[in-house]
């Protein structure tokens, strides 16, 4: 798997897209902030929209994703994919740091170690049957109406933890939605998150 590239002197990342928009999801829900989103994925999970992350990209030094992202107000900046953690940003993430950025990363957790310096990790495990205990900051599952929602609800943590419904694309699944609202009612420990952005229709 990849680490950084190095390209004409610098370290480069595989940047699919950079936008700033709403966070939607988990604790930071509603907060304004930069998405960096890196090219590829380990796993291929049967609801991923692909183009998100298998198509093109293109190579990006560090400076040159400062000078994209350094007029936008919101000093929030999530990297996101695909999978982050498929490279080690430890040095992107100090770096962003160094200009004043609070650092979030999604992630599946395959390699949390490569991500280790960011102020906050969104963890949304796909294999629920492995499901690591150590290396994040909050937990976001991602249920429909056929989860076997046995496997989480017995899940201790006191770090956030979030079911969200599986909307496929661009919209929201008002019957996962509704699943996923009668669970957080049943085991209060969880919190909905609603991929708001979805039903504000911003990206
Ligand atoms: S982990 Fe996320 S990005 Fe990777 S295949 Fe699954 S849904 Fe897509």
């Amino acid at each position: 798997m990849p680490i950084l590239f190095y390209l004409k002197g610098q370290f480069v990342l595989k940047v699919v897209e950079i936008f700033y928009s709403i966070q939607g999801e988990g604790i930071f829900s509603g907060v304004p902030s930069i998405f960096v989103r890196l090219h590829g994925c380990n796993l291929a999970c049967s609801f991923c929209d692909d183009a998100l992350h298998v198509g093109d990209y293109k190579s990006y030094s560090f400076y040159e994703i400062l000078d994209v992202i350094k007029d936008f107000p919101s000093k929030q900046i999530i990297i996101t994919g695909g999978e982050p953690t498929l490279y080690d940003l430890n040095e992107f993430i100090k770096f962003l740091q160094n200009f004043g950025y609070f650092v979030c990363i999604e992630s599946n957790g395959y390699k949390f170690e490569n991500v280790k310096n960011a102020d906050w990790i969104t963890y949304s495990p796909k294999d629920w049957d492995n499901i690591k205990k150590e290396g994040w900051s909050e937990i976001k599952f991602i249920v429909s109406k056929e989860s076997q929602v046995e496997k989480i609800v017995n899940f201790e943590t006191n770090k956030p933890f979030f079911v969200q419904p599986l909307n496929l694309f661009d919209k929201p699944d008002f019957e996962n939605l509704d699943f996923c609202i009668e669970l957080v009612k049943k085991y209060p420990f969880m919190k909905l998150s609603i991929q708001m952005h979805k039903f504000l229709g911003v990206r």
